[in-house]
This record gives C-alpha cells, sequence and structure tokens, in this order.
C-alpha cells in the first residue's frame, strides 16, 4: 500500500493533506487553549528617528510561549488564527492592551510616543471592527492621535470599497494608517493614492537588499520617493546595519525599526530602555 501511494500522485497528495489539516486543527485548539489561558502576550519593538536615536513609538508584536516553554513564531501561528477566526477575539485583546500600555507609557511621561498595531483582514472585514475600536478607545481612555494600525496591500485587493469606508471611518476617529510590508503585495498606484493612508513601511527584504550582493537599495529608494510624493511618512522595517542606517537617510527616510535600534522587548524591558535612551541624548 505504502508503494501504491507513492505511485500515485493523487494519493500521495491527498494523504500529506490529511497531516497538514490535522496539524492545522490541533495547532488552533493549541492557540485557542493558549489565548483563555492567557500565555498570549505583547512585546514592543521601538521605532526610533534615526537622526536622533530617539524612539517615537513602538510597534505591539504578539507572542505564544507554549506550556512547555517553547516560543511559536507568529508567521506561524497568525495565519492560523485567521483561518479560524480567532483573529478577531485575540486582535480584540491585542488593540486594547496595545492601548492600555499607550496609556500607561504616557502616565510615565512619554507623552508622544506612537503605538502601531497590527490588523489583520479578518478582523477589518469583520462587522463590529468599528465598534470594537471605539469600545477600546473608551475603555482605556487612549488618545486616538497616538494610535496607528496596520494593514496590509493584500487587504487593499480584496474589497477595496470596503476598505476605503472603513479607512474612511478609522481616520475620522483620529486614528492614523500604515501599510506594512510595503513593496511585497503588488498593489496598483491609483489604488494607493485612493486609500489615503499615512504611512509607508518598507518592506525588510528592500532594507536589506541596501548592502546585500545582489541588491543597491534601489526598491527603497524608490518607496521613499513615492511616498514622498503622495505626502505619505516613511518608515524601513528590519533596519540592521549601519549602511543601511546612513543609505536610507540618504534617500530621505528617517524612521527605522530593526535590530540595529532595538528587538521587540516585554513591557517590563521596555520602560528601562526608553530611560536609556532619553539619557543619551
Ligand atoms: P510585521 O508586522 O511586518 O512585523 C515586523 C516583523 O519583523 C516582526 O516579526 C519583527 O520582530 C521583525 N523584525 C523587526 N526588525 C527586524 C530586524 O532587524 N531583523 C529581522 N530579521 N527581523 C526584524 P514577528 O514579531 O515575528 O512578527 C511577524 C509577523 O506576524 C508580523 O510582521 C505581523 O505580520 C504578524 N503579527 C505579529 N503580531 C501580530 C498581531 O498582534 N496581529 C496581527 N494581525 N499580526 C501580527
Ligand atoms: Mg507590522
Ligand atoms: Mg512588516
Ligand atoms: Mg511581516
Amino acid at each position: 500500500r505504502a508503494k501504491a501511494h507513492q505511485r500515485s500522485g493523487h494519493a500521495y497528495f491527498t494523504r500529506d493533506m490529511g497531516v497538514e489539516i490535522r496539524e492545522r486543527v490541533r495547532m488552533m485548539h493549541a492557540l485557542r487553549g493558549a489565548f483563555e489561558s492567557e500565555r498570549l502576550f505583547l512585546v514592543y519593538q521601538p521605532q526610533v528617528d534615526m537622526r536622533t536615536k530617539q524612539a517615537v513609538g513602538a510597534e505591539a508584536l504578539l507572542r505564544w510561549k507554549t506550556e512547555e516553554g517553547k516560543f511559536v513564531p507568529p508567521d506561524q501561528f497568525i495565519p492560523i488564527a485567521e483561518y479560524s477566526g480567532l483573529i478577531v477575539d485575540i486582535g480584540e485583546w491585542v488593540l486594547r492592551s496595545a492601548c492600555f500600555e499607550l496609556v500607561h507609557l504616557r502616565s510615565l511621561g512619554h507623552t508622544n510616543f506612537q503605538m502601531a498595531i497590527n490588523v489583520s483582514q479578518a478582523q477589518f472585514s469583520h462587522p463590529l471592527f468599528m465598534q470594537t475600536l471605539h469600545r477600546a478607545l473608551q475603555d482605556t481612555q487612549a488618545p486616538p492621535g497616538c494610535i496607528e494600525l496596520e494593514i496590509t496591500e493584500s487587504m487593499a485587493m480584496k474589497d477595496p470599497e470596503l476598505l476605503i469606508k472603513t479607512l474612511h471611518q478609522i481616520k475620522q476617529l483620529g486614528i492614523r494608517i500604515s501599510i506594512d510590508d510595503f513593496g511585497t503585495g503588488f498593489s496598483s498606484l491609483s489604488h494607493l493614492q485612493k486609500l489615503n493612508v499615512d504611512k509607508l513601511k518598507i518592506d525588510r527584504a528592500f532594507v536589506n537588499e541596501i548592502d546585500s550582493a545582489t541588491g543597491n537599495g534601489s526598491i527603497a529608494k524608490m518607496v521613499v520617493q513615492l511616498g514622498q510624493s503622495l505626502e505619505m511618512a516613511i518608515i524601513a522595517e528590519g533596519v540592521e546595519t549601519q549602511t543601511q542606517t546612513d543609505t536610507l537617510l540618504s534617500f530621505g527616510c528617517h524612521l527605522a525599526q530593526g535590530y540595529l535600534y532595538a528587538k521587540p522587548m516585554t513591557r517590563n524591558d521596555l520602560y528601562p530602555w526608553l530611560e536609556n535612551q532619553k539619557n543619551k541624548v
């Protein structure tokens, strides 16, 4: 029978899929369990002005630590959260937690701190999303002007009408929008203009190209120019080297998020990091 499986491409494929689906279902249950028993938590990666090295804000990033103490990477569990619909509840928790953190940071004197929060397609297109957002602002008293929601380019392509409408409502609240991983999603330029977003995040791959053997940063440069001509702010993701910093600054991109400046850290590590950074001026 094993031979028959191997010979027949179809049977082989089906068997493989069974394994994959079972694994996905297993992970989905584990993820739900982790969420319910509060084993998900947020870390914060500072975003800095490369000219002054001062933090302007941070991006909230979700982490999952299993009971065995292992970390499951978000690139593995976020797709499962999206696929299963769990992302709606998890995403609401992320939103509220990040808002609470923002308020706490402000109470410690970081009054211009900006909090960037990732939002998935499934959350965004959920009929109660605006209500969830309103409630999070109300309950936490977080200032909308210090919140930025990160969406992806692919979201811009799925249902443009709904997206434009929702973005408009979000912006009326005073919350800003940025496009994450920009340059990887192939959205059209005319589309981009219609969306009227505030910021582009240059994808890490294009930042990497700046000092790699194969590239010279021409795409990063183009994204900066595009942002400038559409009057959007620009931030570079995944900045790891001084050469990348120098080159991005020469392109006119001043904001960065990357290991060169700081890795994502827990709230307990963020406060001392910010204090330490302030003292460096
Ligand atoms: P993202 O939103 O594009 O987040 C940036 C990712 O790049 C983070 O990975 C961050 O740790 C990583 N990164 C930042 N600087 C560097 C660097 O210098 N070098 C390298 N190699 N990596 C860097 P992370 O935390 O693993 O998150 C992966 C993705 O998972 C995120 O990509 C985002 O799409 C998704 N994600 C994370 N948290 C959430 C969440 O709360 N909600 C949703 N919907 N998605 C989330
Ligand atoms: Mg992001
Ligand atoms: Mg990104
Ligand atoms: Mg990403």
